[in-house]
């Protein structure tokens, strides 16, 4: 029997079979994700600018392979906006688990939408996150 394997980059991402490059990693780094507890506790996730989709799914730009975490767990976008005449980046993050309201949390409260800061702890379900940015 034959075995369909998808060809992913080195982060996990999905790829066509004809790519020589992931166009997710070419986008700049802006930012990590940190694992603060369980047993992939202090691994580290890479935050490209743009729209990050965050879960187990393949489809995810930021794939975490840990039990209790959602297919399509929660959405974090960057956003370049100008301020005082220079470019900074503006973060933010979407509960996508709709079904359990407290299934993302920021600083231990529950939320839809959040604008996030570094050093912000990001939950989903039990596993904890610290979000550094640049
Ligand atoms: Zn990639």
């Amino acid at each position: 029997m034959a075995v369909f394997k998808r060809k992913v980059c080195k982060e996990g991402h999905l790829m066509d079979p004809s790519w020589r490059i992931c166009p997710v990693c070419l986008a700049p780094i802006c930012g990590w994700l940190v694992v603060m507890n369980g047993e992939s506790k202090n691994k580290v996730y890479t935050i490209h600018e743009g729209k990050n989709k965050i879960g187990s799914g393949v489809e995810c730009e930021l794939r975490i392979l840990i039990p209790g975490v959602l297919r399509h767990h929660a959405t974090l976008s960057s956003e370049r906006v100008a301020s005082a005449g220079k470019q900074v980046l503006h973060y933010k993050l979407i509960n996508q688990a709709a079904a359990e309201a407290e299934s993302v949390q920021v600083n231990n409260v529950p939320v839809q939408t959040q604008e996030i800061i570094d050093g912000d702890i990001i939950k989903l379900g039990d596993l904890g996150l610290k979000f550094k940015c640049l």
